[in-house]
């Protein structure tokens, strides 16, 4: 397996440079970018394997940093806030990072992180190099084509991000059968240890903002209250 190569966008050199070394010690390559315009160019001329990214940072802040990458790339990014801000963290989201970690974290908890996100996108490209004949559901109006990672509803496409797509196909694989919050965390984001299941109802509304004729009375991403979410077929 090649080494993978994670780019840290931080304008703090000394934290900067504590990533870089712990990074480098668990045998990643890392680059550094001390600035958002620095961040973006060197996400836009390079393949990254992840991208941290902070998003207080001189010159360009880290959510248009964000947006700009992903015109271009679907690199997995974790946006690094530096304060329990709520709105922080959903921005990040909505704009298409793949997560988001709060400072001050442990170093720990960031490599698990980084590992998590990794395993994902590393499982997602060789599935997409995989060629199955079962890649496409179609469930009412919804098509879901695993192969390309597009939803069309109507012949028009959808445009979810990886996250969004990722939660809806998991859920649709599996309809009528009602997931936790929890266990939808587990499973679509990958997180082992406690992570926010806020993240799961931010995600689950954006998806609705997007398939659902009415996004307040869905009728594919249903809510089961008290128990979680479930993929509803009754179209
Ligand atoms: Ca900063």
């Amino acid at each position: 397996m090649s080494e993978k190569i994670i780019l840290i966008v931080e304008d703090e050199k000394p934290i900067s440079d504590i990533l870089k070394f712990n990074l480098e010690k668990e045998g990643f390559k890392t680059m550094q970018a001390f600035d958002g315009e620095q961040g973006l160019n060197l996400a836009l001329n390079n393949e990254f394997d992840l991208i941290l990214l902070d998003v207080m940072l001189p010159k360009m802040d880290g959510f248009n940093v964000l947006k700009e990458i992903r015109v271009h790339k679907q690199t997995p990014i974790i946006m690094v806030t530096a304060r329990e801000d709520e709105i922080d963290k959903v921005l990040g989201l909505e704009l298409g990072a793949d997560d988001y970690i709060t400072k001050p974290y442990s170093v720990r908890e960031l490599l698990a992180r980084i590992k998590a996100n990794l395993r994902r996108s590393s499982s997602e490209n060789s599935a997409e190099k995989a060629v199955e004949n079962s890649n496409i559901l179609k469930i009412g109006r919804l098509i879901i084509n695993s192969e390309r990672y597009e939803v069309t509803k109507d012949d028009q496409l959808i445009d979810l991000t990886r996250r969004e797509f990722e939660l809806l196909r998991f859920l649709a694989e599996q309809p009528e059968k009602i997931f936790s919050r929890e266990a939808l965390l587990k499973q679509v984001w990958d997180f082992e240890y406690v992570g926010d299941v806020r993240t799961v109802d931010v995600t689950v509304r954006r998806l609705r903002e997007k398939i659902e004729d009415n996004s307040s009375e869905p009728t594919y991403i249903v809510t089961k209250r008290g128990l979680g979410y479930y993929f509803s077929n009754s179209k």
